[in-house]
């Protein structure tokens, strides 16, 4: 980190010592004024975008109409780039212009918060024009001018003031929080991209809790550019009006309700698990699971863990825990989605009680959770019973499974060939 940042100042220094101005800027500064880990390094410089490839050996021009030019260094690469301000927002989402300007205090201002609006040159100077240092210091959610006229430009940053928030357990200012009312149905122009990026950050951070009050709260997922599935628009906005529309706290509403699930998000540690107990939480399917990552466009990966956690949630809810049927129901559940989101399904679920479950040693137990762990393979059974191969193997082997896997069946190969024997005698008979 302190390498990452000392870097940033080489890049600076270069720049500099071609007499040009230049300043670490946006979210390296926050993070480093809050003692937080450095993600990526932004550099903000009153050179132009071919003076910059002209100075560094290896550039890639990332955006060089924007300005932006990355610099790879030390095998880091860093985006450099011109001081510039951006005008008109005609579609609530990109300006549609923008101007190389000589002043870093001007860049600053086209930023979205105040914490986000800081650059730090090489001598150690900071430039705070907008008071970012004060309000994070007191822990509030401030933007650079008027938030009804910033949001108004950019609908992008109603999210980010709530990730923002959340990620700091800041507060947003109320007329952060009337800017965000007002101007929700905008976010519908912006990009799903650009909103499932914020999101996904959101989920990945350290106050994904606090973050899905807000987006529900706020009534701004409700919003989108494409509409989420009905079953989620109606726990969505179920929500929304459970109470006085300005409360914006997490309150505790009894054990089973989703504030209750929300504030065990931070318990899990992986991101996708956090989808999952999202979805699970909000009562949602498999089906919408899977539409909704389709929406925001998360990679097929991903979406088949998230729904298959969500999907072995969904099937379970109808039996009651410890239950003879229930745990009939899980190690079908197992053989139906594999070893592997059952053992995701078991993390989400034992991190929330904090505690090891009984289904832990339910999947350990389990003698084979796939075909392939079964003692016997379809080519023997084909020999065996002296049929040519066909669908029969892939279904006989299925029943096998299920068998050995609910314990009634020792998975060894004489059992097995004696019980496919007699379950292929009885039905040839
Ligand atoms: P993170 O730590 O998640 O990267 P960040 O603040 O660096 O947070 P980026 O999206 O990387 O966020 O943006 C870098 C900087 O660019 C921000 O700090 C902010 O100054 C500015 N910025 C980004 N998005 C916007 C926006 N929509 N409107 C105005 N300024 C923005
Ligand atoms: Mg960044």
């Amino acid at each position: 980190d302190e390498i990452l940042w000392a870097e940033g100042l080489e890049v600076i220094r270069k720049l500099v010592l071609s007499g040009h101005q230049a300043y670490l800027v946006g979210g390296c500064v926050r993070d480093k004024f809050m003692g937080r880990r450095l993600n990526d390094i932004d550099i903000a410089t009153s050179a132009k975008p071919d003076e910059v490839v002209d100075l560094f050996a290896r550039t890639v021009p990332t955006g060089v109409k924007h300005g932006t030019v990355t610099v790879l260094e030390n095998g880091r690469s860093f985006e450099v780039t011109t001081f510039r301000q951006e005008f008109g927002y005609s579609d609530s989402r990109r300006p549609d212009e923008v101007a190389f300007v000589l002043d870093v205090r001007e860049d600053l201002a086209r930023r979205d918060f105040t914490m986000n609006a800081m650059a730090v040159g090489l001598d150690g100077e900071v430039v705070d024009p907008f008071g970012g240092r004060e309000d994070m210091q007191a822990g509030v959610v401030r933007c650079v001018g008027e938030a009804f006229e910033r949001f108004s430009e950019d609908a992008l940053r109603m999210l980010r003031a709530i990730r923002f928030a959340a990620e700091f357990d800041f507060t947003l200012l109320p007329e952060v929080k009337q800017a965000i009312i007002k101007h929700r149905s905008k976010l519908r122009q912006v990009a799903i991209e650009r909103v499932s990026v914020e999101w996904d950050k959101m989920m990945a951070g350290s106050g994904p809790e606090q973050a899905c009050h807000y987006l529900l709260k706020s009534g701004l997922l409700t919003n989108l550019k494409e509409p989420l599935p009905a079953g989620f628009q109606t726990v969505a906005e179920q929500y929304r009006f459970n109470e006085l529309p300005w409360e914006w706290d997490i309150t505790f509403s009894g054990i089973g309700s989703l504030e209750n699930d929300l504030l065990y998000l931070p318990l899990i540690a992986d991101p996708d698990l956090r989808w999952a107990a999202l979805f699970a939480g909000m009562g949602l399917s498999e089906k919408d699971s899977m539409e909704i990552c389709g929406i925001f466009r998360i990679s097929g990966r991903r979406t088949t863990r998230i729904a298959g956690v969500v999907g072995m949630s969904e099937q379970l809810t109808a039996f009651e825990e410890h239950s003879l049927e229930y745990k009939e129901q899980w190690i079908r559940l197992v053989l139906a989605y594999g070893r592997t989101i059952a053992e995701d399904w078991l993390e989400l679920n034992e991190s929330c009680k904090a505690t090891r479950l009984e289904e832990s040693s339910w999947l350990e137990e389990m003698p084979a959770a796939s075909i392939s762990e079964l003692d016997v393979r379809g080519d023997e059974l084909s020999r065996l019973l002296d049929k040519s191969p066909g669908p029969w193997i892939a279904e006989l082997l299925e029943r096998l499974l299920e068998e050995v896997a609910l314990g009634c069946l020792p998975n060894d190969k004489g059992s097995l060939l004696a019980t496919a024997k007699s379950t292929i005698g009885n039905r040839e008979s």
